[in-house]
């Protein structure tokens, strides 16, 4: 890394009114302060304790249906599957489940939870690089609606698995476009050199044995290229077009296409990124398969959840350093990990109402843990924080409380759901006591 603050990037940040415009489930409210939806995040503070995640249902559900009207605006035949990957929150997936949403899980206790949270098997679509036999076992026992493999090997273990069963598993291959997103290498999958997807020069001749396997069904073939895609829809549309290349040579062999899974990874703006619209994806797909006829699916994750969520934290201290003030939360890495991970972005807002007008300085905004890297922010231009005030990180319902930890023995944060004026914790914050309580300590070490 160059920059000696790397997160702190060299053009001026949103102001707090531009980050609240684009954010309509956000309002700073006169006297209750920031708000999402009509719940005043102060009083989830007071009462649930910080840190605390809060995700709107509305903009859960705005956000499916912008997915599914465009696809079906732009004449396609097309199924939305929430990435569970990004949320597994029950209350989030039932509410997902309520607008008629599939999911794609990348393991089998990613299916557990989406079945538990009300989308069917039926409706999921099972990714991912390592699947077990046993994850595979269960996901066919349960009809699974598809299984995207990653390679000539878990092709011949599924169907040995769907043939011991006397099944036959729908199969797609994720092929591997050999396409750059160009976005941060940590979430790009599309390139030769990932180890996602069956290389798209050898998909053909898999897809032929995957037809003359016992154990399965070749139902077609999916692509995902990578995540947080920003800087327009080239790369989908680049993608998109060799999937369909591929799609027609395989009918002009003779071996059926049923479906075309498009994959996930359309980017947000959590800072000034210039994120495509659903239409232009919506535009990339149907430009490159329509004329196939055939179903299309999309398994976006980030772009339904993301700024659904909220971390709320509290200033435990505000430290004075010798050369920069450091605003000291009780979030840390361990609860959204995206700053130390990815370098990334995210607004962060007081949520006292009388914080919104008062004069700003620069400030690191850091968490607890003993890391540097638990830096959420550096010089970012804040108010006069004092200890005990209360501050949102924007943009955190997808990879946030999915990817949290409990390292330095920090208990998982809440988990609360807002739907308009009524609000619910969906997850307690976790016990202490859950962090000793499947240790043991073998005799020969206690003596
Ligand atoms: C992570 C992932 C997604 C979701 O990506 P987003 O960027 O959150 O939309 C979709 N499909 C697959 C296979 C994934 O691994």
């Amino acid at each position: 890394m160059a920059s000696p603050l790397p997160l702190a990037p060299d053009t001026p940040d949103p102001e707090f009114r531009d980050l609240l415009a684009q954010r309509p489930q956000l309002t700073a409210h006169a006297q209750d302060g920031l708000c999402l939806e009509d719940v005043p995040l102060a009083r989830i503070a007071a009462e649930v304790g910080t840190p605390s995640w809060a995700y709107s249902a509305n903009t859960l559900r705005r956000r499916y249906r912008a997915l599914r009207d465009a696809l079906g605006d732009a004449g396609l035949r097309a199924t939305v599957h929430f990435a569970a990957k990004s949320n597994s929150n029950l209350a989030v997936l039932r509410v997902l489940a309520g607008e008629g949403a599939g999911a794609d899980v990348v393991s089998g206790g990613e299916l557990r939870l989406t079945v538990a949270g009300g989308i069917g098997a039926d409706r999921t679509v099972f990714s991912g690089v390592g699947k077990t036999a046993a994850e595979v076992r269960e996901a066919l026992a349960a009809n699974i609606f598809q299984i995207n493999a990653e390679s000539a090997e878990e092709v011949e273990m599924l169907s040995a698995v769907a043939a011991e069963m006397g099944l036959r598993a729908p199969v797609a291959i994720r092929v591997n476009p050999d396409v750059d997103a160009r976005t941060h290498a940590k979430i790009t999958t599309g390139k030769a050199e990932n180890k996602f997807g069956v290389a798209i020069a050898d998909a053909a001749a898999l897809y032929a044995r995957m037809a003359s396997l016992p154990g399965i069904r070749p139902i077609g073939i999916a692509v995902h290229i990578g995540s947080q895609i920003t800087e327009g829809v080239s790369a989908f549309r680049a993608a998109y077009a060799r999937v369909a290349e591929l799609v027609t040579a395989l009918r002009g062999r003779g071996l059926p296409v049923e479906r075309v899974d498009c994959g996930g990874g359309l980017g947000i703006p959590y800072r000034d990124e210039v994120a495509p619209k659903p239409e232009a994806l919506a535009g990339a797909i149907a430009g490159a398969l329509k004329h196939l006829d055939l179903p299309v699916m999309i398994e976006p994750g980030r772009w339904i959840a993301g700024p659904a969520g909220v971390l709320i934290s509290r200033v435990v201290l505000v430290k004075h350093g010798a050369t920069r003030r450091f605003v000291v939360l009780d979030a840390g890495m361990n609860d959204l990990l995206r700053p130390a991970m990815y370098d990334a972005w995210h607004g962060i807002l007081p949520v006292g109402a009388e914080l919104f007008h008062s004069a700003r300085r620069p400030a690191d905004v850091v968490g607890p843990v003993c890391e540097t890297g638990d830096t959420f922010t550096r010089g970012r231009d804040l108010p006069e924080l004092r200890p005990g005030d209360v501050v949102a990180m924007l943009d955190a319902g997808a990879y946030g409380a999915a990817m949290s930890s409990t390292y330095n023995a920090r208990p998982l944060a809440a988990e609360v759901l807002v739907d308009g004026n009524r609000w619910a914790v969906v997850r307690e914050r976790q016990p202490f006591e859950d962090l000793l309580a499947r240790q043991s300590v073998p005799d020969w070490v206690a003596g």
